[in-house]
């Protein structure tokens, strides 16, 4: 039996890394999805990857006017939402002294009050029973290097689950974060490394992962799909790490 049978869910940010992987998974589990983007060209790559039950609405979570459209479209071609995955990040470096007024206001318009306004617009669409999954990071709780803004922003996140679930207690919608550890996606190219220093990068993570190496995107949408399911019924305003173990030692 198919975990989201007749279910429609959303996944901001569906058109690479992570959200792509979920979105596949949402639709093998028999669920109908909208996924968004800003570039209509990758979006309509990814409804093509994905190849059923999906429809792609281009909009930028940072901009309201999007996202109002984006829930008139969900609203007039389905009437309502199961299941809410707010995944659309972006994460960049500047150590501290290195970081501009715009490295601040792009990464917090887009991590923090685009996922704010996105959980926000999505409400009126949701039912009692409905599901939404905030997509955080290990960096919620550890400190990185050059990271400290992204990391905010993700700290943030994790605050968000835990008030909203009590904003949200009387409708009886649960919402959880997840917090992927290191797990290689398109995302890693904004970083500014040459592909040498990345596969550095990247080797010198999985030495300080317990399991002994990184995560693939398949991995964090598995246990999306765990958090978007009846399978967490009782699973509520936690954080949910899928890091190898990484940020548990
Ligand atoms: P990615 O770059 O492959 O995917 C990000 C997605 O978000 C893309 O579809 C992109 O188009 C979309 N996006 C970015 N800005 C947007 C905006 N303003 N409006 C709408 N869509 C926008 O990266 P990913 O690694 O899959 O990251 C997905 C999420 O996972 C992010 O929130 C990221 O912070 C989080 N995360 C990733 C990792 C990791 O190691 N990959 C670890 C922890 C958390």
């Amino acid at each position: 039996m198919n975990k989201l049978e007749g279910k429609i869910a959303l996944v901001t940010g569906g058109t690479s890394g992570i959200g792509l992987a979920t979105a596949k998974r949402f639709v093998a589990e028999g669920a109908y999805v909208f996924i968004t983007g800003r570039r209509q060209t990758e979006l309509d790559a990814a409804v093509e990857a994905i190849g059923k039950n999906v429809t792609g609405v281009q909009s930028d979570v940072s901009n309201l006017a999007d996202l109002s459209r984006l829930f008139a479209t969900i609203k007039q071609e389905q009437g309502h939402l199961d299941v809410v995955f707010a995944n659309a990040g972006i994460g960049e470096i500047a150590p501290l002294g290195k970081i501009t007024e715009e490295h601040f206001d792009k990464t917090f318009n887009i991590n923090v009050k685009g996922l704010l306004f996105t959980v926000q617009k999505a409400l009126p669409l949701l039912p009692e029973g409905a599901s939404i999954i905030l997509n955080a990071s290990i960096t919620s709780v550890k400190g990185t290097p050059a990271f400290s803004v992204y990391s905010a922003t993700k700290a943030a996140v994790r605050s968000f689950a835990r008030n909203w679930t009590l904003d949200l207690k009387e409708r009886k919608i649960r919402i959880n974060a997840i917090s992927p550890g290191v797990v290689p996606t398109p995302g890693y190219d904004h970083l500014g490394l040459s592909d040498e220093q990345l596969q550095e990068f990247v080797d010198s993570q999985a030495s300080t992962i317990p399991l002994g190496r990184v995560g693939t995107p398949d991995e964090i949408a598995k246990a999306v799909v765990f958090l978007a399911c009846d399978d967490s019924s009782f699973v509520n305003g936690i954080e949910l790490f899928v890091d190898g173990g990484m940020a548990q030692i």
